[in-house]
């Protein structure tokens, strides 16, 4: 059996008697780039925070890796996730807010400085390191946000919507600075999003979501062109 980067299998949650993701299976390859695309509601933030760990599944498993991951820690799975709201620490530097977390976990400090130093050169923050969040734009605080999951050095990253908060400008500058860090660091990335234009530009495939079910996934040229059903025509295909 090949190994994915991320596999989920038969995963249910309910929220009480709600059943928000039913039986859903995906299996993600080592180093893709999957978008999850639906409109609010359908559970993409659930199927998120279930990978993530921040929510506890009613029932299914998955694997980070090739390893049960189910019952695991968030700090232990693996991954590094990164939230539409930055969720900064407002009291810290950048240079602070993107150490933070390795600090907490005991890391050497010239290892620290080195990954620091590599995140804010890839995401270009580095004239940024000594400001605090509230002296950035939207769009700077999203590289910050970025760089703190891009400092541990994770092998999977979570996106939940991170530039819906942003203008159409940044939107577009931030799209092409996150499909550039994909190409560079080839780890695998999980993207959330209602957006069907920034699905359709970073996905290697695009896995559609309706009520918690997963309608298609297929690579961005195969969903726009031969969607499944009318509801993916009508949420993303090319008009017939
Ligand atoms: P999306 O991210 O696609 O907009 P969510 O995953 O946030 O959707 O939500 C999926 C469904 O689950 C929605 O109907 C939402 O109201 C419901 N839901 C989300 N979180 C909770 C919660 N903590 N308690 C109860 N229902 C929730
Ligand atoms: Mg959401």
């Amino acid at each position: 059996m090949t190994q994915h980067s991320v596999s989920i299998r038969d995963l249910s949650l309910n929220f009480g008697n709600v059943k928000v993701l039913e039986h859903l299976d995906l299996d993600i390859a080592q180093g893709e780039f999957i978008v999850l695309l639906g409109p609010s509601g359908c559970g993409k933030s659930t199927l998120l925070n279930c990978i993530a760990g921040l929510l506890d599944v009613s029932d299914g498993q998955i694997f980070i890796g090739g390893k049960n991951v189910t019952w695991e820690e968030p700090k232990d799975r693996g991954i590094g996730m990164v939230f539409q709201s930055y969720a900064l620490y407002p009291q810290m530097t950048v240079e602070r807010n993107l150490s933070f977390g390795l600090r907490v976990a005991g890391m050497k400090k010239d290892e620290i400085e080195r990954r620091v130093a590599r995140a804010a050169e890839i995401l270009q923050i580095q004239p940024l390191l000594n400001r605090k969040p509230v002296e950035l734009s939207g769009g700077q605080r999203q590289r910050v946000a970025i760089g703190r999951a891009l400092v541990r050095d994770v092998d999977v990253f979570l996106f939940d919507e991170p530039l819906s908060n942003l203008d159409a400008k940044l939107r577009s500058d931030l799209r092409v600075e996150i499909k550039r860090l994909h190409q560079r660091l080839k780890n695998t990335m999980i993207y959330v999003t209602h957006d069907q234009i920034e699905a359709l530009t970073l996905a290697d495939r695009i896995a559609i979501m309706k009520n918690g079910v997963i309608q298609q996934l297929s690579d961005p040229h195969t969903i726009y062109n031969k969607p499944v059903n009318l509801y993916v025509a009508g949420f993303i295909g090319s008009p017939s």
